[in-house]
């Protein structure tokens, strides 16, 4: 995409995917600004992207890591796996009457999703970190 050049004309504020409205800057020379326009409506402005991955990264270190999941699940545990038509993998774990559902590129990604669901649906504790 041409970069955009010489002065900025207008600031209309425009609203974006994450609802806040911004500011959106046309310049006199912009060959791509429709293009521009219609990606900066379907994007998130930069204070919320940085939230959401801040939310996502607090959100994912609440949940135990990938051994710990695998070692709370309970005898009896079963997981179903679907190889769906359009090449995702659906599976269903049930353990302890709680049943969670993932789906994911691999069978080996969904069941550690599916376990990592399960013990925070659960409230199944990981074991008290070791003090260092
Ligand atoms: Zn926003």
């Amino acid at each position: 995409m041409g970069q955009p050049s010489g002065e900025i004309v207008a600031r209309p504020l425009v609203a974006r995917a994450c609802g806040c409205m911004c500011e959106f800057q046309h310049y006199a020379v912009d060959k791509y600004r429709a293009q521009r326009l219609a990606k900066f409506q379907k994007t998130r402005c930069p204070n919320c992207v940085a939230k959401l991955n801040e939310e996502q990264k607090r959100a994912a270190a609440l949940l135990p890591s990938k051994g710990e999941a695998l070692q709370l699940l309970p005898n009896g545990t079963q997981i179903t796996m679907t190889r769906r038509p359009d090449g995702v993998w659906a599976g269903t774990l049930t353990a302890s009457g709680k049943t969670v559902e993932a789906t994911g590129d691999g069978p080996q990604g969904v069941s550690v999703t599916l376990a990592r669901l399960w013990v925070a649906a659960s409230g199944a504790k990981p074991p008290e970190p070791k003090p260092k």
